[in-house]
């Protein structure tokens, strides 16, 4: 039987098709000195169908904390004692934070708040807040509110937003490990509404949550079979307060090895960097990541953590040659 590596070549490299689940764990339990053929593989892939752009994006939050939602990970759940509280953003601040993040070169500017789904005021936020970006700003908007409904999928769409993040955060069959205030399948239903609906679907999760490696196969899988168009990959940063505060950090060989299984599941996704990378890395694994099947990075700081300065990873992408995505290349 060939080694997975090599069928990797044939199927993901040659043909664009990702591998199956086996094959995946596969890739997560390699042994340490093969990550690097591993990376360079996922490296190969992803120059082939992807290209070597890199898609620039900022976040900010329109409303943090508070959430009414128990994610053992998150520091925004109102349920935890972590130190988050709600806070709402107004509409020039956000329209200023659109500014900065364009000004960096990123095309993409998502807006998340901290909730189950919109309500009738957030939306209304929403509304106002992408009109106004529209008006003065040269970016695309991205938003992330939670789970929808046909109707507000239908507004999103008519706004203007033109790709909507909801995280399956990780394999089905661990999330109730993590969450009991809602189902993955109800994650699930929201991302084919948003998929039907014409807007760009990013769904992607965190890495370290206390799922086995055969899970983490699973929930790559389980990414795959969505098919969205871009899976921000996320490594546990525990948050004090929650109830995974004391997790341990991803290993940073797991992490690679991760990455690489990723990028080998799917090979024309845009494969974000997200939070955790720093701690759980560091700034050679930023690299090793981005010459690893990683296209695409947030710029400047996370939701709840602080992130490396954008001039940096700007300097990174520079000294790689790997240009940044322009926005004529996204509209
Ligand atoms: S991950 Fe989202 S839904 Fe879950 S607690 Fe945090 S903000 Fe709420």
């Amino acid at each position: 039987m060939p080694d997975v590596l090599d069928r990797a070549r044939s199927q993901v490299l040659e043909q664009g098709t990702g591998l199956a689940e086996a094959d995946l764990l596969a890739v997560l339990t390699l042994p340490d000195e093969r990550i690097p053929q591993a990376l360079q593989l996922a490296h190969e892939v992803r120059m082939r169908w992807c290209g070597p752009e890199v898609e620039v994006e900022g976040i900010v939050s329109l409303k943090t904390g508070g959430c009414p939602e128990d994610c053992h990970f998150c520091s925004q759940s109102g349920l935890f004692t972590s130190p988050v509280r709600a806070v709402w953003l107004d509409i020039p601040s956000l329209v200023e934070a659109a500014r900065q993040t364009a000004a960096t070169g990123a095309t993409e500017f998502c807006i998340v708040a901290a909730v189950r789904g919109p309500d009738e005021r957030l939306m209304a936020q929403l509304r106002d807040g992408v009109k106004a970006i529209k008006e003065a700003v040269e970016i695309q908007v991205a938003a992330s509110v939670g789970m929808l409904t046909q109707a507000q999928v239908d507004e999103l769409v008519a706004i203007g937003v033109h790709r909507y993040n909801h995280n399956l955060e990780t394999a089905r069959s661990y999330f109730p490990q993590v969450v009991s205030t809602h189902s993955w399948q109800e994650r699930w239903d929201t991302l084919r509404m948003v998929r039907a609906s014409g807007m760009e679907v990013c769904c992607g999760g965190i890495l370290g949550l206390g799922e086995s490696l055969a899970q983490r196969a699973e929930f790559a899988a389980q990414l795959a079979a969505l098919d969205p168009h871009e899976v921000p990959l996320n490594f546990l940063n525990p948050r004090p307060g929650t109830p995974l505060g004391d997790r341990p950090l991803v290993d940073a060989k797991d992490a690679l090895r991760a990455i690489a299984a990723f990028r080998l599941a799917l090979p024309r996704t845009i494969l974000r960097y997200a939070g955790g990378r720093e701690i759980t890395l560091g700034d050679l694994g930023t690299r090793d990541g981005l010459l690893g099947g990683v296209n695409a990075v947030i710029v400047g700081n996370y939701l709840t953590t602080l992130g490396r300065p954008a001039t940096d990873d700007l300097a990174l992408l520079d000294e790689l040659k790997m240009p940044v995505k322009a926005l004529s290349a996204s509209l």
